[in-house]
């Protein structure tokens, strides 16, 4: 694909977009997720900072993405440019990453090198762009981040991100990072003494919903929208859990069901716990009855078991479900009590059947194994019951190995070991072969997110290096390895 083919194929996504924001402002501030198009536009926090940002009297915001094959830009010397405007990144003032997780940060150096702006801070004058970080990744652990920007504002940044534009609007680079530092929820490196409590926004400015509606993304033209934010249980091994991210904050079914455009056929309920909400049965049956699709983003097996039931789920396959997904998320009932999950056999193996009943050929259920103390015997219980959920409807286990993060209760915990997570994987595979479809993340790249996930400033140092030597696994290795 060479240099015009490559514009041309961001010029067909663009048409293919509903609902672009344009604007001329004096500020414009390239927003950028570190991952490729077709999942950067499915985070429904990208598509709520860039509406923020427009919103700003004074700035306007134009994306950009981890190209899908740097490659081809580096060889045919394109720079990453914005899909609005077509401009190199190296033209803004401003550029604002949102950071998913740890391993998206080989794609900020890749998009920066591709633009010819040095990847460390330290290395940048002041004629170069001022580099801001926020997403999910800054409530766990920003410090990865701190050696290659110039700020970061952490956790909710919808409100935040508006003081931060007034600062860009009319100051220089080294005040900018100075009256970055005053303002809470906010961290400058170099200058900041302690990283803060993360930004929480105010009720009254939820929900965030989606501004762009497309085809090319992993959830196809589906609007997003957020009925609640946060979650008020106590998974020791969660980022959002409640106690730390102030417990669930619920919008009312009808203020979600009334932002919802006529012309949105498919609509997606994003949040940490929606099955949560009290008012879930109005918000899916709003939604379904008025003839559209639905996608929700957690359900939780207890709740389906014991409260929503045969109706809700129902509910469910006519809103176009065809496979019904859950988390169990610790391999054996002793697992999940010391995870602190509330999701016992009886709520699986009803959930199983609820989606036979409606018709649905399969249940997805999320595991994690790795977990501190945890055994063969733990395994066996899995592949145990497992067995018994396939006998009720097909099963596909989405298998992850436990990668601990910070600012949680288990957030010190040790990694498993590849060698050993492999081996629990081979018996999974043998013990559930031709019964139960299964599917393992990798215990490399487990292992990766969680040098990265428990480390600080030397770790995201560690990630840039093993990324210039070409990010292969022996790279990664050499690179911790000399921390
Ligand atoms: S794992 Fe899910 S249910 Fe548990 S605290 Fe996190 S968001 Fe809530």
């Amino acid at each position: 694909m060479n240099h015009w083919e490559i514009k041309n194929r961001i010029r067909k996504r663009v048409a293919e977009e509903e609902g672009v924001l344009r604007k001329v402002a004096p500020l414009n501030v390239a927003l950028c997720h570190p991952a490729p198009y077709e999942v950067a536009m499915s985070s429904l926090g990208f598509q709520a900072i860039y509406q923020e940002i427009h919103k700003h009297p004074l700035a306007a915001a134009e994306r950009a993405f981890l190209p899908d094959n740097p490659g081809e830009y580096r060889r045919y010397r394109v720079p990453v440019f914005t899909y609005e405007n077509e401009r190199p990144l190296s033209d803004f003032p401003v550029i604002a990453f949102s950071i998913a997780y740890e391993l998206e940060i080989t794609g900020i150096f890749e998009m920066l090198d591709l633009c010819g702006i040095p990847i460390l801070s330290g290395e940048r004058t002041a004629r170069h762009p001022f580099i801001l970080a926020g997403g999910p990744l800054t409530i766990s652990n920003p410090a990865i981040l701190f050696p290659f920007v110039d700020g970061v504002i952490l956790g909710e940044g919808e409100e935040r991100i508006h003081q931060f534009l007034d600062l860009a609007a009319g100051a220089e680079h080294k005040n900018l990072r100075d009256k970055l530092a005053l303002l809470a929820g906010c961290y400058v490196p170099g200058v900041s003494a302690e990283i803060p409590a993360p930004c929480r926004v105010l009720d009254e400015n939820l929900p965030a919903a989606s501004r762009i509606l497309t085809k090319n993304t992993v959830l196809s033209s589906m609007f997003l929208i957020e009925p609640e934010r946060g979650c008020s249980r106590s998974c020791a091994y969660c980022v959002m859990r409640g106690p730390r991210g102030g417990g669930m904050r619920t919008v009312p079914a009808e203020d979600v069901l009334r932002r919802i455009p006529e012309n949105a056929r498919r609509v997606g309920l994003v949040g940490a716990a929606v099955t949560d909400h009290p008012q879930i049965f109005d918000l899916v049956g709003g939604i379904v009855e008025s003839g559209r699709e639905i996608g929700i983003s957690s359900l939780r097996a207890d709740r389906l078991a014991d409260h929503l039931g045969e109706e809700f789920v129902r509910l469910l396959a006519k809103g176009g479900y065809r496979t019904l997904t859950t988390a169990a998320d610790g391999a054996s009932r002793r697992m999940r009590d010391m995870a602190g999950r509330n999701t016992d056999e009886r709520h699986l193996a009803r959930t199983a059947e609820l989606a036979r009943l409606a018709g649905m050929s399969r249940l997805k259920i999320y595991e994690m194994i790795g977990f501190p103390g945890e055994t063969m015997d733990d395994i066996e219980e899995l592949i145990r019951f497992s067995l018994e959920i396939s006998k009720i409807v097909p099963l596909s286990l989405s298998v992850s190995p436990f990668v601990a993060k910070r600012n949680t209760p288990l957030g010190g915990a040790p990694f498993e070991g590849i060698s050993i997570l492999e081996s629990k994987y081979s018996r999974i595979r043998a013990g559930l072969k031709g019964k139960v479809e299964i599917k393992p993340d990798s215990s490399r790249f487990a292992w990766i997110e969680y040098m990265l996930s428990q480390g600080n400033d030397s770790a995201g140092l560690a990630a840039m290096n093993a990324w210039r030597q070409g990010g292969r696994f022996a790279a990664w290795k050499q690179a911790f390895g000399s921390l």
